[in-house]
């Protein structure tokens, strides 16, 4: 066998929550799991300072310093934890042949996918340069933070909808900037939408300009300027926070083509349960789940993954 062609037992590819708790008990249990990392080493957590509602930091902890403790604990179980992207799968036969931009070749008897999803963004430059500091895609996330505040809420669809009216409940005032005239959340949605009191519709209108304070290394944001898109009229509204609810978009472009997916591009699982429509290939934490899409969940899904990927391969 050429030295770039390797063996396993369980391949997970991606490093957040889900990949690496995958890791830790596919360890566990001797599987002796190669996991390759992607290009976010972490996953999505590494990209926000606090996470409060991890449970086991009774103070809450860093993002970055969170997922570290999560690649160490893998490790400490012998996992092989590899910087790099995944480019190509052929799940086609078992075992399953995976080429990764290192230029090995993986044999994989068993593959957990828990490459996550990406928050879609409107692409202002201001959105950029507040991201963290004010601008979010995650309401369960970051909420808190705005308690007594005034937000914004970008979106006309269920996600927006459902933020808009989680936030309503923490902060004094929710603007939900919709670009058209009627929301594409679903009626139910809707009818929460206008019928809680401190939410207020701007229709027709999409953000031109997300504008803030700096402070030395601190930055926060404390408005935005919108554009009525029939009028062309421009306002401006004073937020502390501004939550871009667009959508997101499951990382999948790798395997696409060979799993089961949803309308939505998520990979498809039998209910409870982590199983593909491909035998002895898993998928747990947000590539699978557009609902919940918490660290939390990612973690108990990739645990799932791991569980069934041993009884798969010792069936
Ligand atoms: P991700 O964390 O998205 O990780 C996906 C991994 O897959 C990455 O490591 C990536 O490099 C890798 N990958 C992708 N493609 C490939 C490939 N081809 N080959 C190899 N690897 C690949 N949740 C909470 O519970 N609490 C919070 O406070 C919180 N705050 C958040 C703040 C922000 C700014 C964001 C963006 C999200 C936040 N979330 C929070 C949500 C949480 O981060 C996600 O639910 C969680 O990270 C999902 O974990 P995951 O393992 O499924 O995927
Ligand atoms: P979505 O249904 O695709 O809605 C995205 C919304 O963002 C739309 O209103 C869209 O406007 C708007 N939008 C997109 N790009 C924009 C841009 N560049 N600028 C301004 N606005 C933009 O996405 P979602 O709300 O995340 O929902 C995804 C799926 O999950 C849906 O099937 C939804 O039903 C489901 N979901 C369900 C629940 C629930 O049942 N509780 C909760 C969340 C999500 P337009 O309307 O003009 O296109």
């Amino acid at each position: 066998m050429s030295e770039n062609v390797e063996k396993t037992e369980c391949l997970i590819i991606g490093s957040g929550p889900a990949g690496y708790t995958a890791a830790i008990y596919a360890a566990r249990a001797d599987l002796k799991p190669i996991l390759y990392t992607g290009m976010q080493q972490g996953g999505q957590l590494t990209t926000t300072t606090e996470v409060d509602n991890f449970p086991g930091y009774p103070e809450g902890a860093n993002g970055p310093d969170m997922m570290e403790d999560f690649k160490k604990q893998a490790e400490r179980f012998d996992s092989d934890i590899r910087f790099g992207m995944i480019t190509e799968v052929d799940f086609s036969q078992r075992p399953f042949i995976v080429k990764a931009d290192d230029g090995k070749t993986l044999e994989a008897e068993s593959v957990i996918l828990a490459t996550g999803a990406t928050a879609k963004w409107l692409g202002m430059e201001s959105e950029s340069k507040y991201n963290g500091y004010g601008v979010s895609a995650c309401a369960t996330c970051d909420g808190f933070f705005y308690k007594g505040k005034v937000v914004a809420v970008v979106g006309g669809g269920d996600t927006a909808a459902e933020e808009a009216t989680y936030l309503a409940k923490l902060c004094n005032k929710v603007y939900l900037i919709h670009r058209r005239d009627e929301l594409r959340a679903s009626k139910a949605m809707q009818n929460k939408v206008f019928n809680t009191p401190n939410l207020e519709v701007i229709w027709n209108t999409v953000p031109k300009e997300i504008v803030g304070k700096e402070e030395g290394f601190s930055k926060a944001v404390t408005g935005a300027i919108l554009e009525n898109v029939k009028t062309g009229e421009e306002r401006k509204i004073d937020v502390d926070g501004f939550f871009v609810a667009i959508g997101h978009k499951p990382n999948t472009e790798v395997f696409a083509s060979q799993i089961e997916t949803d309308e939505l591009g998520y990979v498809k699982t039998v209910p409870g349960s982590t199983k593909t429509n491909v035998e002895g290939v898993f998928a747990c934490g947000d590539v699978q789940d557009h609902v919940f899409r918490q660290a939390i969940t990612a973690a108990g899904t990739g645990c799932m993954a791991a569980i069934e990927a041993e009884r798969f391969l010792s069936s």
